[in-house]
């Protein structure tokens, strides 16, 4: 990808545009909250010409054979895939996520293009046994109609790909609108299908300010046309968008907001746990939704652990985005670096021990990082076992016998991830079951995956991305019945 094919434009029915009314807002670096860019502040007037196409391009994308989607796909995999280093550069300019592991994230994201890519020719209905002699019963399925995605700003790339290649693959055409932070990958992604040759009016892509977003969706959210909202972010944002569209009873999917608990038992591998926290807690400097944010250590081996973390989290390199070898980078703004220090404060003036870090950082670009953190003898009472601090830090929990754990990693709203890490088998197994979680993962702390379903229980949301099931969320069942004639 050349530079010229990087864009700050909307996109709509395959023409890149402004915002009807000209206005634009400024994308700003997260080190140091310097300009980067301007892009079109989108109002009602442009949500709706988006769906216009989206609509338009429905009535002929959705008879596209199964195949043929599914190359237009192949076709956008290849590209994104060939310009990674340069998407790869953008993530770490707007997102202030460390270069290899934006790179990382291109990888991660292309995948779910190519999963989706093959899983489109494998949409089957199913032949139903009549019960009246001559009928003809049959189950089919369709793609919903045109469907509003909204990503958040952690996963730039992965969370626009994890959405729009499902909905494509189903027969779905798209209307998307990045996050606020970061607008400049996802148009960037969406460069590329149209390089690939996806159809005008397929996707359309359009960018609002913190301030004209909540006008500029609900325009998506009253309009009967828009069939489905595919969503990632906060769990207030997601019942918002579930209340304010239930007057058109659309199909929705959100992936909200995590509490994760991860519990070391006594006869874990403590190595092992340590590696699994790091790789959980730590990428994308603890600002990811499936992060632990509440680490449950068994008594007697709490000294150990808390030594072993300590030792490694010390090690982590803090450095600018942009260098390989950084591995915690910025917070994405100023008020993500203020909740996660509060957080802190709350933590200490609650009783809890900085073991390492605990403060925040100038780094040469800018001011807005924050120490790898681990807090020992952290509260219940603490803000930070209540809500996602999103940031890197490990606060410890001690506790004594198995049940009180699973009651303590229960207690929460939320539901999304839960990790453990035992080598008892039958603990291996109850655990499993008892943690109330859409995803557990049993002495692994690197979860997701394109073949995989990601997605969470309680108010943490509902509906699966990636995997077989993902395909679902994008299709409905029409049942046929024809009379013997
Ligand atoms: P957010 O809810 O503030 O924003 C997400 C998106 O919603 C953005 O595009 C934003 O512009 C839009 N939005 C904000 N207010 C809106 C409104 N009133 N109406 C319509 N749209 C609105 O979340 P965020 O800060 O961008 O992301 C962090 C949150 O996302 C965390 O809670 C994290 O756990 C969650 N998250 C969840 C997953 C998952 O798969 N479950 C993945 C990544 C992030």
């Amino acid at each position: 990808m050349s530079q010229h094919t990087i864009t700050n434009q909307n996109y709509i029915a395959g023409v890149w545009t402004t915002a009807h009314s000209e206005q634009t807002f400024e994308v700003l670096n997260p080190a140091n909250q310097g300009v980067i860019a301007h892009v079109p502040d989108s109002d009602a007037s442009d949500a709706s010409a988006a769906v216009d196409a989206a609509c338009q391009a429905f009535l002929t994308w959705r008879f596209v054979p199964a195949r043929k989607r599914a190359q237009y796909l192949k076709a956008w995999h290849a590209l994104i895939l060939a310009n990674l280093d340069t998407l790869a550069g953008l993530i770490s300019l707007e997102q202030g996520k460390p270069l290899a592991e934006a790179k990382g994230e291109i990888s991660y994201a292309a995948s779910y293009v190519e999963w989706f890519a093959e899983q489109a020719p494998r949409i089957e209905g199913d032949l139903i046994e009549s019960p009246v002699v001559g009928r003809k019963m049959m189950a089919i399925k369709e793609p919903v109609g045109v469907t509003a995605v909204i990503t958040p700003w952690n996963f730039p790339a992965a969370m626009i790909t994890r959405k729009i290649a499902p909905a494509l693959a189903a027969g779905c055409t798209v209307v998307a609108k990045p996050a606020e932070d970061t607008p400049l990958t996802s148009l960037a992604l969406v460069k590329l299908a149209e390089v690939a040759g996806i159809p005008s009016g397929v996707i359309n892509i359009v960018c609002s300010s913190r301030n004209n977003t909540p006008a500029m969706v609900n325009n998506w959210l009253q309009d009967s046309r828009v069939r489905k909202i595919s969503f990632t972010g906060s769990t207030p944002v997601g019942k918002h968008l579930a209340q304010a569209s239930a007057a058109t009873l659309k199909k929705l999917s959100l992936e909200l907001g995590g509490n994760a608990p991860f519990i070391v038992f006594e006869d874990a591998d403590l190595d092992a746990a340590v590696s699994g926290l790091m790789a959980a807690k730590f990428r994308n400097g603890g600002q990811t939704c499936v992060c632990p944010n509440r680490v449950y250590v068994q008594a007697k081996v709490y000294d150990e652990f808390a030594a072993k973390l300590v030792e490694k989290v010390r090690a982590l390199k803090v450095g600018p985005a942009s260098e390989l070898d950084s591995e915690i980078g910025p917070m994405i703004n100023e008020r993500a670096v203020d909740k996660i220090l509060s957080h802190i404060d709350d933590a200490v003036q609650k009783g809890a021990r900085v073991l390492v870090g605990g403060n925040r950082v100038r780094i040469s670009d800018g001011p807005n990082y924050i120490a790898p953190t681990v807090l020992g003898n952290v509260s219940k009472n603490a803000v930070l076992c209540q809500e996602e601090t999103f940031g890197p830090v490990a606060p410890l929990f001690c506790f004594d016998n198995e049940q009180e754990v699973i009651e303590q990693a229960n207690d929460t709203p939320f539901g999304l991830a839960a990790y453990f890490y035992s080598e008892n088998v039958s603990r291996i197994w109850r655990l499993a079951s008892a943690l109330e979680t859409g995803i557990v993962g049993i002495n692994e702390g690197a979860i997701a995956a394109d073949s995989a379903p990601f997605g969470g229980v309680k108010e943490s949301g509902y509906g699966r991305e990636g995997s077989k099931y993902g395909l679902d969320d994008y299709l409905h069942i029409k049942y046929l019945c024809q009379g013997n004639l």
